[in-house]
């Protein structure tokens, strides 16, 4: 055994207990809700997940619950969280185990890697610390901590770089508290062992840790090439017809699937924002559109890509729909919208439609939707 490897569990260890954050989910060792923070927890923030994770688990509070659950309404819950398809894959891996493990999540890693949205991080996250399984984890923080504790020049870029870190995380691992040794190392690099600026003054491990050891820490983990953010312009339609408003849900296999949004598109080379929406609905719909006012422009940051988004009130010309890109569709009242997931830059339409309706005296909505639904 390496007796530095064994000084760094104490350190680390004895450190956790004292300064260890009061996150919700380290107040149980219920494995359902250790797998729902860690799915909320992929790629993002503590403090981001926080609400989301009191509200979800408010909604469904066992697997049964989140098994017998509609699609709209888990994905109404994750709305604003991105990466949906953690949404979708919770809520099949939920009627996986209500189905084939008799509602309890497994405890083994066969078992659980079979679970849609599991990987090899989440599977060691939550076998480690709601079973106490000696396994590692490895996310983005263990991967800089690994790598500045041991000067270790790899970033988990490559397949073998990656492997390198998980046999040095298998190495370092604490067999006597796995779990909770996992959570510690996460918790440095969340609070301590920072990308910049790491605060080795502070750090329980600085004594033991070579690149600190060599005034190196900055130089660890190497970087890694920064892909910029794409940049799109696109325009959509806020349709009226009768008082509602039409909406479309996008398949579920594609970017935010699942999710419901004001149909449009993407501008071309040269294409103005309206010529671009009428090429769009015609294309999506089946159908002409007149388009009456801007409404906004607004602009949202994705991960990936940052958006400005031409947002027009439109009206349907002569003809019928035959939506073709999407996996269903529907004619809403306005204050029916919020019961419906939709991408966070369409969460913004949201607001400005209610805000406008809001505007509308009492009597006269009411007697809007009054005659809106003789028609419908
Ligand atoms: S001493 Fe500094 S570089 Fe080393 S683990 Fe602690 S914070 Fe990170």
């Amino acid at each position: 055994m390496d007796p530095s490897n064994r000084k760094i569990r104490t350190a680390l260890l004895g450190w956790y207990d004292r300064e260890k954050r009061d996150l919700p989910w380290r107040a149980s060792r219920d494995p359902y809700r250790i797998l729902i923070s860690e799915f909320m927890l992929q790629q993002t923030q503590v403090a981001t997940v926080i609400p989301y994770y009191r509200r979800f688990l408010e909604s469904f509070p066992s697997v049964a619950s989140l098994a017998r659950a509609d699609e709209t309404l888990v994905l109404k819950h994750w709305e604003g969280l991105g990466y949906y398809s953690r949404a979708r894959n919770l809520l099949a891996a939920a009627r996986i185990i209500d189905k084939e493990h008799g509602g309890r999540v497994p405890d083994t890693h066969e078992d659980i890697v079979r679970l849609p949205g599991i990987g090899r991080y989440t599977a060691a996250a939550v076998l480690s610390i709601a079973f106490g399984r000696e396994v590692p984890v490895l996310d983005g923080n263990v991967k800089r901590v690994i790598s500045r504790l041991l000067c270790l020049d790899e970033n988990g870029r490559t397949a073998t770089s990656e492997k390198r870190l998980w046999e040095a995380a298998e190495r370092l691992l604490s067999r006597d508290r796995p779990g909770d040794f996992n959570q510690a190392m996460m918790e440095l690099g969340a609070t301590v062992c920072l990308p910049k600026s790491p605060g080795c003054g502070r750090c329980p491990v600085a004594k033991l840790c070579l690149a600190h050891r060599e005034g190196r820490q900055e130089e660890f983990p190497p970087p890694k090439a920064r892909v910029k953010a794409e940049k799109i312009e696109v325009s959509a339609a806020v349709i009226s017809r009768n008082g509602k408003t039409y909406i479309q849900k996008r398949p579920a296999d594609g970017l935010m699937g699942g999710l419901w949004e004001f149909p449009g598109g993407k501008l071309e080379a040269g294409e103005s924002p309206e010529d671009a929406l009428r090429r769009e609905i015609l294309e999506e719909l089946g159908a002409a559109i007149e388009i009456r006012e801007k409404l906004m422009t607004l602009r949202h940051s994705y991960t990936r890509f940052s958006v400005t988004l031409h947002v027009y009130a439109c009206r349907l010309g002569p003809g019928r729909l035959k939506p073709t890109c999407c996996e269903a569709w529907k004619w809403v009242f306005v204050d029916e919208l919020a019961a419906y997931p939709f991408p966070a830059a369409n969460v913004k339409i949201l607001k400005h439609l209610a805000e406008q309706a809001a505007l509308k005296p009492q009597g006269k909505r009411a007697g809007a939707k009054a005659s809106a639904r003789k028609k419908n």
